[in-house]
């Protein structure tokens, strides 16, 4: 079947969430994916930072196969052989006392979210269903409707209220009114250290760490959701690495499973998840055998491979070619490791037409917020791959 007529069954029998570029994929390796018509592409979105260790990597693939032919799942009714490393190898990794799995980010977000409130409630004393949690513009936490109750995207909400309340909204990088909006309901703040469907905005240097501090002062909950930013992404194994802070809770997903399994958590000390009993929480497949082999051994190949220090290179390596692309279009070149984004000026035209031409060239990467194109390839991704892109990106930046 061609590519055409592919797309023409998926329009016409899938539901129409998504406007995808159109290429068909259907197999990858590493940094590389191809189409339905043999045609090959670097990929630079990475799934949104799920397949940081690259499309299919051998040993990921390897474990998941085995672990398909033991068991699957047994849900949390019973234990499995698999969950209990992986909470001792993520905490052994990350210096947190617990973790709680879950599948996707959306939900390891709603957990952390329910913890955060069962904390003020059991522990702080904030009064009953008083409970506040701060967040900030231009966030992307997932797509529930409690989390798009503090989105600030006009179209994540349109038509999909009425929405949960006792949430507040700051500018992103305001520290002064995230003191102000501090009560004595007030039980976490929730923040990307990266933000990154927001268009990969780095926050202004010492935010996080007095954001931090002002939490700390005042009994608040400093939640650092890095389902995207996180596991290399920006250079570091967490991006709040940058300033000296230590969250609360981290929330981590996508890159968790390499891109093989949906697998999400949320890592904390025994103070904040151990507010948890039996019966408060749960998910069917959260845990279950085959996520956690494939989870244990993506965070292996993450730390084994050094794709951390690699992002960190290869992204300033990525960011001073891009920096030596001189172009009209271009407005400003941020990031940190290989987590970057290029704005473009609001006369380009927005972002989406160059990531069609760069499509047509052979490069893949997914227009984010109109005008900005995010570059965010697995972190396996070498120098000769990144001058490869280079060329078809200094091309297409150069159009009219
Ligand atoms: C992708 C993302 C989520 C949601 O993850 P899903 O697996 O799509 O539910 C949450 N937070 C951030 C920062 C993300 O990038």
């Amino acid at each position: 079947m061609t590519t055409k007529e592919i797309i023409a069954i998926e329009d016409r029998y899938g539901a129409h969430n998504y406007h995808p570029l159109d290429v068909v994929i259907e197999k990858a390796k590493g940094v590389w994916v191809w189409d339905v018509d043999g045609n090959r592409y670097l990929d630079c979105l990475a799934a949104y930072s799920a397949v940081n260790q690259g499309h299919c990597h051998p040993r990921i693939v390897n474990k998941a196969k085995e672990q398909l032919e033991k068991v699957t799942l047994t849900s949390r009714a019973f234990r499995n052989d698999q969950l209990p490393f992986l909470c001792k190898e993520l905490c052994e990794l990350t210096g947190y006392e617990m973790m709680l799995p879950m599948n996707s980010g959306a939900e390891a977000v709603e957990t952390a979210l329910k913890a955060a409130r069962k904390w003020g409630y059991k522990v702080k004393g904030v009064e009953e269903n008083k409970a506040e949690i701060i967040c900030c513009t231009n966030n992307f936490s997932g797509r529930t409707i409690s989390i798009i109750s503090f989105s600030t995207e006009e179209q994540y909400k349109d038509g999909f209220g009425p929405f949960t309340p006792g949430y507040k909204i700051i500018p992103y990088g305001d520290v002064e009114l995230l003191e102000q909006m501090i009560c004595s309901n007030t039980v976490a703040f929730l923040v990307e250290p990266i933000q990154g469907e927001g268009g990969v905005i780095v926050p202004p240097e010492g935010y996080l760490q007095r954001a931090f501090e002002i939490c700390r002062k005042n009994n608040v909950l400093f939640i650092a959701d890095e389902i995207q930013s996180g596991l290399g992404r920006s250079g570091k194994l967490f991006a709040f690495e940058y300033e000296k802070i230590r969250p609360d809770a981290v929330i981590i997903g996508k890159a968790l499973s390499g891109g093989c399994y949906p697998v999400s958590a949320v890592l904390a000390d025994k103070k904040l998840l151990g507010v948890f009993n039996p019966g408060d929480h749960g998910s069917t497949f959260g845990g279950n055998p085959l996520g956690a082999a494939i989870a244990r051994e993506s965070i292996k190949v993450l730390i084994e491979e050094k794709l951390i220090d690699n992002s960190f290179e290869m992204g300033n390596y990525f960011r001073e070619k891009l920096n030596e692309i001189k172009s009209k279009h271009v407005k400003e070149i941020r990031g940190k490791g290989l987590f970057i984004g290029v704005e473009l000026h609001p006369e380009a035209g927005g972002a989406r037409r160059f990531c069609e031409a760069l499509k047509d060239r052979g490069l893949l990467c997914k227009e984010t917020h109109t005008n900005v194109i995010r570059f965010a390839p697995p972190l396996v991704i070498t120098k000769e791959e990144i001058d490869w892109a280079m060329e078809r990106v200094t091309e297409v930046l150069a159009m009219d």
